[in-house]
């Protein structure tokens, strides 16, 4: 309790000041069933197999008996929405549980789709199962694609139902209620910081960095000027690695918004994220974000770069100095340029450095733009890469429109390749090395969106087993799953534009 609490123990809607969360307790649902659990997770947090199977475990994931001797609460943070200030939004449908001690690590335990808090503003807390079995999902996947993550524990069903579109006929939708329990070292975001900025609190905004400091960054010692803007440069720096990934396997979160930021620099909230499937910088997954994209794959960088911005201006308070944030600021950018073309040659194999890595980058591309070009099979099968005289024929399976590749296209295509082989000549590791490199970083199974698409449609109709077999699948994307290769495909034609949902 080293942190401010709103001590009314209400659930209803309000302005909460100079308080970091309010208590809130779970609604109790109708007919809880768990549907798909993380063991691994759980064995992180010390829950055997058998444990996870109980009527106590079903019943606190799913909010309907809290766990003895704890205080359910919700968290208060504001938030830059697409790209301004939205004053207070908090844990609208969140709520954290506890916090589990297994190991010496430090868990932090919460629920999502439990019910209202005094964040919920004009909606009802709630989840719905396609929302719930895409996070479920994703969270866990990130974690094995050695992406910093959020991740999950269990997947529920409340056994109530949810409204959440109305149909063009009048008649109201009604889905399936869910529940996700997920679980983090921290669910503190950059708005948990900026609300208190914005309401010009600065004793609690210190207590809060203090807090922050002492549980997740210990290493940067006691409160002081300059331990605060040492946290500043480690988020920083977290935060950009986080993006890296996300550039890396194709990932594109769809509502950077500071309030999605975790502090930690760990993926977190997964709504309408989606996968790059043709390669392509202005894609977003966000069909409310589809004007300006201000969230598009080739944006995410940059906008990481704002999001810390807005988070340098509400640390400004505490630090009082202009110059350490923007020099730190700065650093991303050059950070950025380096570490992007580390990844980048990573991907491509390249150990050693050439003056031209950056142009060779570049037309690679600017190549893989040129026709819808499904970026992860195209990279997992250049590691196949002999020579320019056999290459096109090992790509091609990355090409949607595969009969429609003009000769120009495949000219570009061959010299490119062409400049690939000259530059793989001055490597000193072997094909079957540099294979084996680049499949450590090129995943060959991701969660694209029609495969989660599909094992929400069996899950409405009440079966679970694809849900089961793409967590299974993707908890080894990097390695060669023989029995599963029809996951490594391009997307469907009849999933074509077909988006996930963010509620
Ligand atoms: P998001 O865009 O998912 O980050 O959500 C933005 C804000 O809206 C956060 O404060 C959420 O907690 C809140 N929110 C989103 N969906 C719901 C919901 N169904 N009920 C209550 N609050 C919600
Ligand atoms: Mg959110
Ligand atoms: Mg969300």
């Amino acid at each position: 309790s080293e942190l401010p609490s709103d001590s009314n123990l209400e659930n209803s809607r309000r302005q909460v000041e100079n308080a970091a969360f309010s208590y809130a307790n779970p609604k109790k649902t109708a007919k809880p069933e768990v549907l798909h659990v993380s063991q691994e997770m759980a064995t992180e947090l010390g829950i055997s197999e058998e444990e996870t199977k109980s009527e106590f475990f079903k019943n606190i994931v799913t909010g309907n008996e809290i766990y003895p001797n704890t205080k359910p609460f919700a968290m208060c943070y504001g938030g830059h929405q697409f790209g301004n200030w939205a004053g207070q939004l908090g844990d609208g449908r969140a709520i954290n549980l506890f916090e589990v001690e297994h190991q010496s690590k430090n868990w932090k335990v919460q629920l999502k789709g439990a019910g209202e808090t005094p964040y919920s503003r004009t909606a009802d807390g709630l989840a719905v199962l396609r929302s719930s079995v895409r996070e479920y999902l994703c969270a866990e996947a990130m974690f094995y694609l050695n992406v910093p993550t959020t991740r999950s524990l269990s997947l529920s069903l409340s056994g109530d139902t949810v409204l959440r579109d109305v149909l063009y006929d009048g008649n109201p939708a009604y889905e399936k209620g869910a529940i996700v329990s997920r679980i983090s070292p921290s669910f503190l975001r950059f708005g948990s910081f900026e609300i208190f900025a914005a309401r010009k609190d600065t004793e609690n905004l210190t207590k809060l960095v203090d807090y922050t400091i002492k549980h997740h960054f210990p290493h940067l010692g006691a409160p002081s000027k300059e331990s605060y803007i040492n946290f500043f440069k480690e988020v920083s720096e977290r935060t950009l690695k986080m993006i890296i990934d996300w550039q890396r396997v194709g990932f594109v979160h769809g509502v950077m918004n500071t309030d999605n930021m975790s502090i930690l620099g760990l993926t977190i909230d997964f709504g309408p994220y989606g996968w790059l499937e043709g390669f392509d910088f202005g894609w977003t997954p966000n069909t409310t974000d589809s004007q300006h994209k201000r969230y598009r794959y080739g944006n995410q960088p940059n906008i990481g770069l704002w999001n810390l911005y807005q988070l340098a201006n509400a640390l400004y308070p505490i630090i009082e100095e202009v110059d350490p944030l923007n020099a730190i600021l700065e650093q991303y950018k050059i950070d950025f340029e380096v570490q992007s073309l580390q990844m980048m040659k990573s991907k491509l194999g390249l150990v050693s450095s050439d003056d031209d890595d950056l142009n060779l980058i570049q037309e690679l591309e600017d190549n893989l733009q040129l026709v819808e070009t499904d970026m992860t099979i195209f990279f997992r099968n250049l590691s196949r890469f002999v020579d320019e005289t056999t290459a096109f024929k090992l790509i091609e399976a990355a090409f949607y429109d595969v009969e429609n590749i003009s000769d120009e296209v495949k000219n570009r295509w061959n010299t490119w390749f062409k400049k690939y082989a000259n530059r793989l000549a001055i490597e000193r590791i072997s094909s079957e090395e540099r294979k084996e490199q680049m499949n450590l970083v090129n995943p060959k199974y991701v969660l694209r969106n029609y495969m989660s698409q599909m094992a929400i449609d069996e899950a409405d109709n009440g079966n679970y087993t694809l849900i089961d077999e793409l967590f299974q699948l993707l908890k080894k994307p990097y390695a060669e799953q023989p029995k599963s290769e029809k996951w490594f495909a391009k997307r469907p034609e009849w999933a074509r534009n077909k988006v996930g949902c963010s509620m």
